[in-house]
């Protein structure tokens, strides 16, 4: 169903995969874990083929000063350490881990207090990412001071149609979710944190307000709540929303002294600070009518598409099939069940290919629904033509830069333009600065 508004669309009211707490997934003989995540640049191994590790040893760390650490999802044997193509298309370093199912764990070591500067450590020591930029979490507060930041916004919901790891993790996690934006706000100038939900959270967001009041950390919050629109909780978007404050190339979000958080980023930090626990597990909505468990699932760090789908169960397995990395607005189509998921993957879609509609492209019927969806105020027929002329000052003079990628164009238009793919790669090519594709 399409429900079409104003400016962007809008979500459905209650998701397939909510209502049920986080299932882990079943453990598998064999791990291979990516050592490059899109945006972050590759790790180096520390370990050596033949070597014993637990569920929790560093495995890979960062070259420089700008990766993640990685560690092993489960205890066994590194079994090869060789290149294969990741989830974002690119090759890189994998490591490849047998389960011993032995369960051994190896934790971080025991911090000795909550200062500042102990806490952005231990962000970057528990290989912790900020799935809201995608980028290592410990980069936006370590380099650049974490006090420059006075308002601390936590996404405890998401607008995306399908996605629903932020609410379930706040449903059934809320404690750790809690304190981990406690910690958040101790790194930064921030005097209250903003939880923000979607208009159709009105109960999740008093039980949180009733377990902050019943709980002994007492400490100033608001609640905000936001349209049941995608992509409303796009950082771009909600900084308007919740801030009035517009980012752009003259202001960015540290200028206006604004960081995003979400629920899952706090769950593991506060996983990382009072259990001493690395990152090792991503949680995954799996959702599309080809699959039968639909849910959330926390999936071990190299497992693969192939593994969860086993596990999830594919209704028809003779209907030909799409699976989809990311949401249907945005994702990208897969070719292989064998890649293994990143922790920038936030859910998996396996779609009959009749719901998908063929991909054949039909001449534009100019009906204007592609700018009466567009967040940013964009018209994306008329960027897209100016990529496909190459015309680079049009692109540039229709701000086709200011797109922020969320498909919503794409996702309504009759004809099936490839309208965001193109203004995407318009973005790439066109250097505006440069003025040179
Ligand atoms: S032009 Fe960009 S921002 Fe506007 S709807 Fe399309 S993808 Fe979204
Ligand atoms: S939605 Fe598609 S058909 Fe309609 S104006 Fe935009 S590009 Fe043209």
């Amino acid at each position: 169903m399409r429900l079409i508004n104003l400016r962007g669309i809008k979500a459905p009211k209650i998701k397939a995969t909510t209502g049920t707490d986080i299932t882990p997934l079943r453990p598998v003989e064999f791990y291979n874990v990516p050592l490059k995540l899109k945006n972050v640049s590759e790790s180096e191994p520390v370990v050596r083929v033949g070597d014993s590790v637990k569920q929790g040893t560093l495995i890979a760390k960062p070259v420089g000063n700008f990766g993640l650490n990685i560690y092993s999802p489960v205890s066994g044997k590194i079994l090869n350490i060789f290149s294969k193509m990741n989830a974002g298309g690119e090759y890189c370093k994998h490591i490849l881990v047998m389960n011993d199912n032995k369960d051994e764990v190896e934790d971080l070591p025991q911090i000795d207090s909550i200062s500042d500067v102990t806490l952005i450590s231990r962000l970057r020591d528990a290989g912790i990412i900020d799935t809201v930029s995608q980028m290592p979490s410990y980069l936006k507060y370590a380099y650049v001071g974490a006090r420059s930041y006075k308002t601390l916004i936590v996404l405890m919901d998401s607008t995306d149609p399908n996605n629903s790891i932020n609410q379930t993790l706040a449903e059934y996690k809320m404690e750790e979710v809690v304190n981990g934006a406690k910690y958040f706000m101790n790194i930064t100038n921030a005097q209250f944190i903003t939880f923000v939900f979607t208009e159709n959270n009105y109960k999740l967001a008093a039980k949180l307000k009733k377990h902050i009041a019943e709980s002994k950390k007492r400490y100033d919050f608001k609640i905000k709540f936001i349209p049941n629109k995608y992509p409303f909780d796009n950082p771009y978007i909600l900084a308007s929303l919740v801030c009035k404050k517009k980012i752009n190339k003259n202001l960015s979000f540290l200028d206006a002294g604004i960081t995003i958080e979400n629920a899952e980023t706090c769950y593991n930090f506060c996983r990382a600070v009072e259990f001493n626990k690395p990152v090792t597990n991503k949680v995954v909505t799996v959702d599309g009518d080809n699959v039968t468990r639909k849910g959330n699932y926390f999936v071990p760090n190299g497992a693969s598409y192939q593994n969860i789908l086993e596990f999830v169960g594919v209704e028809d397995i003779k209907a030909p099939s799409r699976l989809i990395d990311g949401s249907i607005m945005s994702g990208n189509a897969q070719f292989n069940e064998d890649i293994s998921i990143s922790f920038m993957t936030n859910t998996i879609l396996v779609l009959k290919f009749d719901e998908l509609t063929d991909s054949k492209e039909y001449p534009c019927i100019s009906c204007g629904k592609c700018s009466s969806v567009c967040p940013v105020f964009l018209n994306p027929q008329a960027i897209e033509r100016t990529y496909l002329s190459e015309e680079i000052e049009d692109f540039n003079r229709l701000r086709g830069h200011s797109c922020i990628d969320c498909g919503c164009c794409s996702y309504v238009c009759p004809a099936r333009r490839h309208l965001s793919q193109r203004i995407s790669a318009g973005k790439f090519y066109f250097k505006k600065d440069k003025g040179e594709k």
